[in-house]
């Protein structure tokens, strides 16, 4: 097949505006197309050479395109760069010194399709210290081949900006009329796009089986599945009403999303983008590696920022740390994270994407061994809305970010692609930012573990109520605190130990060790939050709630200036909380 019959339709498609048109451009030149190179030819009008999900990119930048096309043209490079400046666009300029070409070739071979392909495919796998003269030389090389329209198509493809705006489900449309038999083929050739996220393998087994080919489609360890998205409900009521009365709730926790592929000893890790971000999850692939016992398999997790001394989860911005290309031993170590499952796709042979929720449940459960950092989402079965509300709650305390309500009806398959009404979210709307520090008192606290072993992993804090003079617990502090300030904390506690929870201590948290409320600490914290375990302004804002700080840190000032009964009051917080809500209602 030449080039010039696909720079040909790249013409016509960048002359319309119909999508109609578009998609009847698209077929004609899919049905064009040898049924061997339907795939190339389809990455190729998207500007790409693979799926996104391969990791690899032709990657040209404009330096090294310019320094080609010189080359190719024979025109000087400061030439082309004047020309550049007014046109914007390196295809265009290149289409037009093409044209003016000084050195002409006398015996040009057409282009194939196969021939661009292929030197674009080795542009992409140059690598090492010859890479950019490789690169440069195999541009230049096939720039010589092309005619002007060709250069200019050929030179916005290998820069990134091809742009024809053919959006994959235009791609579809075209393949189910080109080779479904019309229309009702896009479903069949929709949902092995979603269960393989590669439109050129799709296009691929319906040119060369037609329906049969895309019915028989399945899954396959190594190409991620597009993933399932939940709409949005706001009140238990309605969300049970959804889903028929009855849910699996599990916690929304609050990380990144990640597609685990695991086949034999390879552990693959996609993002929510079905971007390959394995290089970034060593210890994460690590943890797949111990604790996911299936021989294949391809699992869905949260994975979440953990402080390595308590085990608490952290919020979703320390993750952002996690994404770099170097110091990622570093990271790991200051960021650790932990896995949360919650849905399993395929297990060793066995496609579970059309099971129902319950069963790729189960398969979950069965495909891991649960550790302290490789868990199942923790959930609940219900049809009661006070049950529901009260799990919410819980789960917004232990730092998640609400709920995922999941049908288990008749129909609840894995909607790969879709966002739909078999996953409801529920989030947290009340949240309120702090910017302010508090003062609270040292009530309790818990055993460090690991390196905080021998001293506290955390400190129970709370804030006073001076109505019935008791001191009601806001949260639970382990970060802020420096080496020397935790070797001395056990030392200068020690004259306030009790040996049970402090009659003027309210608090529905059980601590390892209990003081005599004395000691106060300024912290700040990331945001306030409903809390049905944190005593501080029970029932203030909501029944069955009080109020929380998340995400607390210390300052590193000891306020030995005040008694426990200057700390921060109860309705100091809860006026913080209204104030900090009222500024997010406004915004
Ligand atoms: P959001 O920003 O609310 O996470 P989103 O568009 O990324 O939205 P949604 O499908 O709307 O995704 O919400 C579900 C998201 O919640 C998933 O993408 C996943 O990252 C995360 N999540 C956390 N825990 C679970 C769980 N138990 N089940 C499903 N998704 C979960």
């Amino acid at each position: 097949m030449l080039y010039s019959t696909i720079a040909d339709t790249y013409e016509k498609i960048e002359a319309t505006t119909k999508r109609l048109e578009m998609t009847d451009l698209l077929v004609d030149l899919l049905k064009n197309t040898p049924k061997e190179i339907i795939d190339k030819v389809v990455y190729l009008t998207q500007g790409k050479i693979y799926p996104d999900f391969v990791k690899l990119e032709i990657g040209v930048a404009e330096r090294l395109a310019i320094k080609a096309l010189a080359k190719a043209s024979g025109i000087k490079e400061s030439e082309i760069e004047e020309d550049l400046k007014k046109t914007g666009d390196l295809g265009e300029t290149a289409q037009k010194f093409m044209a003016k070409k000084k050195q002409v070739t006398f015996f040009q071979q057409p282009l194939t399709v196969q021939k661009v392909y292929e030197t674009l495919d080795k542009m992409a796998k140059a690598s090492g210290s010859g890479a950019v003269d490789l690169k440069t030389a195999l541009l230049a090389g096939l720039l010589a081949d092309a005619t002007p329209k060709e250069a200019k198509y050929i030179m916005r493809t290998v820069t990134g900006n091809l742009r024809l705006g053919i959006a994959d489900m235009t791609v579809l449309d075209a393949l189910a009329i080109a080779y479904g038999g019309g229309k009702e083929a896009r479903e069949l050739v929709e949902r092995a796009y979603n269960i393989s996220s590669d439109l050129g393998r799709v296009a691929k087994a319906v040119a060369e089986k037609g329906l049969r080919g895309v019915k028989k489609f399945a899954v396959l360890v190594g190409e991620p599945i597009r993933p399932m998205l939940a709409e949005r409900l706001s009140s238990p009521e309605e969300i049970l009403e959804k889903l028929g009365g009855k849910c699996i709730a599990e916690y929304k926790y609050d990380g990144e999303r990640i597609q685990i592929h695991k086949k034999n000893g390879d552990v693959t890790l996609f993002s929510r983008r079905l971007e390959d971000i394995s290089s970034q999850y060593p210890d994460a692939i690590e943890l797949v590696k111990k604790h996911v016992k299936a021989k294949e398999a391809i699992l869905e997790a949260e994975c979440v920022a953990i402080d390595a001394d308590t085990g608490e989860m952290r919020p979703f911005q320390e993750l952002m740390h996690r994404r770099r290309k170097y110091g990622i031993e570093e990271a790991m170590e200051e960021y650790p994270v932990s896995l949360f499952m919650f849905d399993a796709l395929y297990v060793d042979g066995k496609d579970l994407t059309l099971e129902l929720y319950p069963i790729r449940r189960e398969a979950l459960v069965k495909a891991i061994e649960e550790s302290e950092r490789v868990k199942t989402a923790k959930y609940i079965i219900t049809s009661n809305p006070k049950e529901l509300e009260k799990f919410f709650l819980e789960a917004i305390e232990n730092g998640c970010e609400g709920l995922v309500c999941k049908s288990m009806a008749e129909d609840s398959v894995y909607q790969a692609g879709a966002r739909g009404w078999l996953w409801i979210k529920y989030k947290r709307d009340y949240k309120s930012e702090m910017t302010d520090t508090v003062d609270l008192v040292i009530v309790g606290a818990f055993h460090g573990r690991g390196k905080r072993a021998g001293t506290y992993g955390a400190l129970l804090l709370a804030a006073y109520n001076p109505e019935s003079d008791t001191f009601e617990t806001v949260t639970k502090c382990g970060t802020g605190f420096t080496d020397e300030d935790l070797a001395k904390l056990p030392e200068m506690m020690k004259k306030h130990v009790i040996s049970h929870k402090h009659p003027r201590v309210n608090s529905m948290i059980e601590a390892d060790v209990w003081f005599e409320p004395v000691v106060v600490i300024e912290v700040l914290g990331a945001e306030i939050t409903l809390s049905p375990i944190h005593t501080c302004a029970m029932n203030a804002i909501r029944q069955g709630s009080g109020l929380a700080i998340r995400f607390p840190r210390f300052t590193g000032n000891y306020r030995l200036d005040k008694a426990a009964e200057d700390a921060t009051t109860i309705s100091e917080i809860v006026e913080m909380y209204q104030k900090q809500l009222k500024k997010i209602v406004e915004s």
